[in-house]
Parts: C-alpha cells; structure tokens; sequence
C-alpha cells in the first residue's frame, strides 16, 4: 500500500510514524512544500515546544476546543494527552510539567521533539519529499494522485496534513473535491486598547479578572495583564479563541467589560467597600485596598473613578463607594483591533468536520483521503492542546480504516 501525506509538520510526521506501525507493508512518503521540516515545532512555546497540555479529565481537556470538542472527547478515548506522553517517554524524551499543566520536554527545547519525530519516522522508513508544493488531488478508480510542479504521484491512500490556512483560496484545491470549507480567522489573539491610559500600567498582572464582550455571552475569566498596546493574559486568549469568528466578523472593534477581581460579586465588592468606609474610617483610600489588585491599578481605578486616592475612608460617601465599586466591577474599554501572541498562535476554520467521518478522519467526499491536523476545523486554547489535536487527530488517520 502506497500512502501518501501532505505536509512535513507535527500532524504529518505523527501520521507517517503510525501509519507504518499500524501497517506495516505500506510505503509511506511525506510531501513538504518548503524545503523545511517540522518549523512550527521549531518555533512553538517560544522555543520550546508545549508539547501538550496535562489535565487529568478528558472532558475537561475537550472543553479546550472551542471548534471540535465532540470529536476529541471521542478521540481522545483512543489516544489522549496521556498516551502521548507515554509515547514520548518510551522515545527517551524526558517532560516536566509546568504551570496550568502545560507538558516541555525537559531539555527545554523544541529541537528534542523534532529529533524524536524525524528520527521515529526515519527509523520507521518513512520517505520525505521537500520543495514538493501538492497543487491538486485527482482522485481516480484506482488510487489518488498528487500533482506538483513538474511531477505527478499516485497513492492508494492519502493524508492532508497541510496545516490552517490564513485565506479561504488557499483551500479552494480541497473545496474543488467536494468538502465543505469553514472561512478561516485567526484564534489566540490580545486586545489593543491604543491610547487608555490603562497601558501606563503595562506589566501588571491580575489573578483573577473576568472579561466580558459587550453585547454578547462571551465571558471568561482568570489571571490578566496589562501590555503596552493593551491587554493579554489567560482570560483575553480564551476569549479569543472562543469568540474567534464573532469578534472577526466585528473587525475586532468591540468594548469589553471587565470585573477585576471576580472572586467577589458586585454586591460582595459593595459590601467590601462599605465596610472599609466603616473600620478603616481614618486610613487614606490609597493605602487600603480590600481586593486583590496590584497597587498601582488600586490607584489607577480610584483615579478613573474620578475620586481622590489621598481621603480618607470615612470621607468617601455612598456615592463615592458607588462609583468605585462600579470602576472595580464594569470597567469598560474599547478595542480596537488585536496583536498576534507570539507564543502560539492558530487559525480556527478549515476542512468542515461535516465532511469527514469523525471516528477516521476520512473524507466523506473522497473515499481513501484522511485529514489530520490544523487544516481541519478543530482548535484549542493556548497550553499545549492545539500540538494534542494534532496527535489525537493523526492517530486517528493513521489507522487507514
Ligand atoms: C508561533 C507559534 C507557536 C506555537 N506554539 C504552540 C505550542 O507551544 N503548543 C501547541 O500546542 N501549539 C502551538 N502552536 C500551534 C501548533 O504549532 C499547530 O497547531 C500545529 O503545528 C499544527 O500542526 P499541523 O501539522 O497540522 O500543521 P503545520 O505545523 O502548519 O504543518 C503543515 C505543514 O504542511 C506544509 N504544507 C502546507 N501546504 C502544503 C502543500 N500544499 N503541499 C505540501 N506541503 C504543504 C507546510 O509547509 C507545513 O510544513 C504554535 C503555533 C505558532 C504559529
């Protein structure tokens, strides 16, 4: 059996490595576009590599997904987050986990993981073709054809593995076979809010923030932080990743609400404020704070509420304490446009998971074709899942059913 893979990255070369396990008569060839293997693995994690992510719960590791939770909640009954690190182990690469259960390898470089994968796939026989751009598919009655530049091969079987891409056109070769395509847009991004004086504070960071998109149920929360352009943090990339197309749609200019601290309600943070006007009725506003918010946005939102940081308690008033809990829990930005997060990035849309069966990746148009990787429309938060749907995904192709 001739099997044929489209792309040289983390999905393809995972492919590559189970389809000779799983089979091991077939031929396998790897076709890369550039003259490049495995270069987003090079540059993932900032260098290296969050391989996967270790949460313990599968339903809780499929919540990752805003796009194809259903089909990794099933998936990854066949192969998860633990049976990868278990592969990689018994590959001799060596792991640690990290906080939020992002798994490196221990050498805290990305090129120990593009070692295991070639050599893997080198030991397996596996043959890698590069500068071979796939322009087209032409499936026929006796096997599927690749065409290039200047060469055609035929496969009895083929992967795509391609990887997203930024514009739909660059799908259209896979439309033109009778998939159904989702308009790609970018997930993982950070909010520019340009000219708030809140950016003065870049570098802050909070524990617990929540976000909401105004106008809509888009809402998360966990730690933030103020950059120079804007604001990042874990809850600003789930936001993204969730409202990837709803915010794309509104040209990434939307206004946000933000609770600071949301371990307290409103009217808890109400109560809170109340209560600090009452005992600490001699000490200044400034060198009090009952929530738990660096200094220097305690003062900044005492300011933006229009009051003076140096009163003291006992002076602040109803109104006062109003406004100040308002500032602390409906703060309101406006953004305008995103900044790409340099430590991963992906694009949510692609090959429609209405065109493949879900428990083989194979296309429903064409018999014989398999997808795995980014290029499908599955994508996750930041922390290792996007790498873990490239496993679980190939695995799944890999076994040619
Ligand atoms: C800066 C950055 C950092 C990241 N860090 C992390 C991280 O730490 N953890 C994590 O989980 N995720 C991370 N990601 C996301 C992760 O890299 C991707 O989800 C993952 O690489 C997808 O793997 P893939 O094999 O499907 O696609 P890709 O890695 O994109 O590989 C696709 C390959 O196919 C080739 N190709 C494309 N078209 C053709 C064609 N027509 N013919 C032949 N070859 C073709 C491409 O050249 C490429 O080599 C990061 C992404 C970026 C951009």
């Amino acid at each position: 059996m001739k099997v044929g893979i489209v792309g040289g990255g983390a999905a393809g070369f995972f492919t590559s490595i189970w389809v000779r396990e799983n089979h091991p008569n077939s031929q396998v060839t790897i076709l890369e576009k550039s003259n490049k293997i495995l270069s987003k693995v090079r540059i993932s994690g900032g260098g290296r590599c969050n391989v996967t992510n270790a949460e313990p719960s599968l339903s809780a590791l499929a919540r990752a997904y805003p796009r194809g939770s259903k089909l990794l909640k099933k998936g990854f009954h066949e192969f998860n987050n633990r049976d990868f690190m278990r592969w990689l182990e018994n590959e001799g690469v060596e792991l640690k986990t990290e906080t939020h259960g992002h798994v490196f390898p221990k050498s805290n470089s990305s090129q120990t993981i593009i070692d295991c994968l070639s050599g893997k796939a080198e030991k397996l026989g596996v043959g890698v073709r590069k500068n071979w751009p796939v322009l087209e598919i032409k499936p026929g009655p006796s096997g599927l054809t690749l065409r290039s530049k200047n060469e055609d091969l035929k496969f009895d079987k083929l992967i795509v593995a391609c990887g997203g891409s930024p514009k739909k056109q660059g799908l259209d070769w896979l439309e033109a076979l009778g998939h159904k395509i989702i308009p790609p847009a970018p997930s993982l991004f950070t909010f520019n809010i340009p000219g708030d004086p809140i950016i003065a504070l870049q570098g802050l960071s909070t524990k617990n923030t929540r976000i909401r998109i105004q106008s809509s149920k888009l809402m998360y929360e966990g730690p933030a932080l103020i950059t120079h352009w804007g604001m990042s943090g874990p809850a600003v990339l789930k936001l993204s990743a969730f409202g990837a197309r709803y915010l794309h749609d509104l040209d990434y200019r939307f206004g946000i609400q933000v609770h600071w601290d949301s371990q307290f309600s409103q009217e808890e943070t109400l109560d809170l404020l109340l209560e600090s006007s009452d005992s600490k009725r001699m000490k200044s506003i400034a060198n009090f704070n009952p929530v738990d918010i660096p200094k220097r946005l305690w003062l900044h939102l005492i300011d933006k509420s229009g009051l003076d940081s140096r009163k003291p308690w006992g002076e602040l008033g109803k109104k006062g304490i109003n406004k100040l809990a308002n500032t602390l829990c409906n703060d309101r930005y406006q953004v305008q446009g995103k900044t790409t997060f340099k430590e991963e990035f992906v694009t949510a849309g692609g090959i429609s998971l209405e065109s493949i069966d879900p428990r083989t990746m194979e296309s429903l148009a064409v018999p014989g074709l398999y997808f795995a990787g980014e290029i499908l429309d599955i994508d996750g938060i930041t922390g290792g899942y996007n790498f873990q749907a490239a496993w679980t995904t190939a695995f799944l192709a890999a076994k040619l059913l």
